[in-house]
């Protein structure tokens, strides 16, 4: 698949996303150009990545310098409840005479190499920004070799140059829709069959999820982004529903199956107690049988009733305590939803990365008090931590040394987290995660003054202690 400008303008206007629905004369903001100086996040090729290693059984060759495989190798938690090759890093690992001479044959024998010694399912293969400039025909390569080998192999077009890491996942998508979806049949079909999208399965969430899902009676066909097999994925058009989890990175997916296929879509969350047994009930409400409606609302008057137990001696220690939350997408409006059922006070969230629904959403529910951050760094974190007194901030694992500063707990929310916090035994975790952190007795301990900082208060006979120091060399 090549990818022109007509392919990246086209994916960048997505209909399916909120972002393109312009709002009065705001401009589209898939198309927003980059702003100099500012961080981007990660590359396409980047996101490609992301959107398509948790597919387990297959192997992810980078065809580029060995950087580039080295920037976003095992950066995720994604798990797998099976096959471990998607772990692999593989890479051409270009030479500067690769760059002079062409890398095409080398990276044949690269895939017929990966091909004989670890007989993967199927071999995705990157292009990244150096072999898009040397203009390698990866697609005749790939093409050339899946002749040779007999197993797909998939050239994934995202060099880094063409776009955001956004971008990029919606290119894995197109990949995936154009080599990989309806190629196969499933076995056997049935009424209940739903794909899951945009779920990496980080730390093993998925397995939270699917449990649940098999209760109610509905079976997972095909998981398209965690803990995925390939040929899951090459019969996931015989599905009767899409379930979009992080709705924005792979919506073209969905749309494009829905008009293709006619796949319908629903966007859903798995964090916290409301978005769950919503998520359930409007499963059972689009696939349309009202047995399985009453089924949802029991399994989830059984798990709230269950949870309500469990939650108890959680919710009696973090009733009222006060929270800053800073992450992105839909997160910014599930993990409100997730620390409210816990009775926490939310103070102020971010809406980047957000759409205009999100940020409807966001307000709802944080109320007119909140505080909302369009564009957070480290001193802004802190100033709003320091207004609202808040005592904890739940961000992504960058944002940890902001905390630090601050001097109050944090949890981490984003992609490189250990623990579960989908589903309702997600939400148990989370409790227990949050309550440890905050209530770990090093807090008390960092917060006194240094032994020689004390001496020195002893001596002026004065304690003027700011926990919230925002002077330069705090900032640093
Ligand atoms: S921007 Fe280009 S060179 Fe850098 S990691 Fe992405 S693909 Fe590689």
């Amino acid at each position: 698949m090549k990818i022109t400008q007509a392919k990246i303008n086209e994916l960048l206007s997505e209909p399916g996303c909120e972002h393109n629905q312009k709002i009065g004369e705001k401009k589209k903001a898939c198309s927003q150009q980059a702003q100099p100086g500012a961080a981007q996040g990660g590359c396409a090729f980047d996101g490609a990545m992301i959107a398509l290693v948790p597919i387990t059984d297959a192997a992810h060759l980078v065809h580029g310098p060995i950087a580039c495989a080295g920037n976003s190798w095992g950066s995720r938690g994604s798990l797998s409840s099976g096959p471990t090759l998607y772990k692999m890093g593989f890479t051409t690992d270009l030479s500067e005479n690769d760059v002079i001479f062409g890398a095409e044959k080398k990276l044949y024998k690269a895939i017929l190499d990966i091909h004989s010694r670890y007989n993967p399912a199927a071999i995705f293969v990157y292009s990244t920004c150096v072999t898009a400039l040397i203009g390698e025909d990866m697609d005749a390569v790939c093409q050339a070799a899946a002749k040779k080998i007999n197993i797909p192999i998939i050239p994934v077009n995202a060099a880094g140059f063409v776009g955001s890491k956004n971008l990029g996942n919606r290119i894995g998508g197109e990949a995936l829709l154009e080599y990989v979806v309806g190629t196969a049949e499933p076995e056997y079909t049935t009424p209940y069959d739903i794909n899951i999208i945009g779920e990496y399965n980080i730390a093993g969430e998925m397995w939270n999820i699917l449990p649940l899902l098999k209760k109610l009676g509905v079976r997972v066909l095909s998981k398209i982004t965690g803990d995925a097999r390939y040929q899951e994925i090459c019969y996931a058009h015989r599905a009767k529903l899409n379930v979009m989890i992080c709705s924005k990175a792979l919506i073209n997916m969905a749309r494009k199956m829905e008009e293709r296929y006619g796949v319908s879509y629903i966007e859903e969350s798995f964090y916290g107690v409301e978005d769950m047994n919503r998520c359930l009930r409007n499963i059972a409400a689009k696939l349309g049988d009202p047995k399985l409606q009453e089924r949802a609302e029991q399994l989830i008057a059984e798990e709230t009733a269950r949870l309500n137990v469990e939650l108890a001696p959680y919710r009696a220690r973090l009733k009222g305590r006060r929270v800053v939350i800073y992450t992105g997408g839909v997160k910014s409006w599930s993990i409100i939803s997730a620390a409210q059922d816990l009775g926490m006070d939310v103070v102020a969230t971010s809406t980047k990365k957000s759409t205009e629904e999100d940020k409807a959403r966001i307000k709802q529910l944080l109320g007119t008090d909140g505080i909302t951050l369009e564009k957070g760094n480290p001193q802004e974190i802190l100033r709003v931590i320091r207004d609202t007194n808040a005592e904890m901030l739940i961000a992504g694992g960058r944002n940890q040394y902001t905390a630090l500063k601050a001097r109050i707990p944090f949890l981490d929310i984003n992609q490189e987290r250990h623990h579960t916090y989908a589903g309702y035994s997600g939400m148990v975790e989370m409790a227990r995660e949050l309550d440890e952190a905050l209530h770990s007795p090093v807090w008390e301990q960092i917060r006194k003054p240094a032994p020689w900082d004390m001496e020195n208060e002893i001596l002026s006979d004065s304690i003027d202690f700011d926990v919230f120091d925002l002077s330069e060399e705090v900032l640093v």
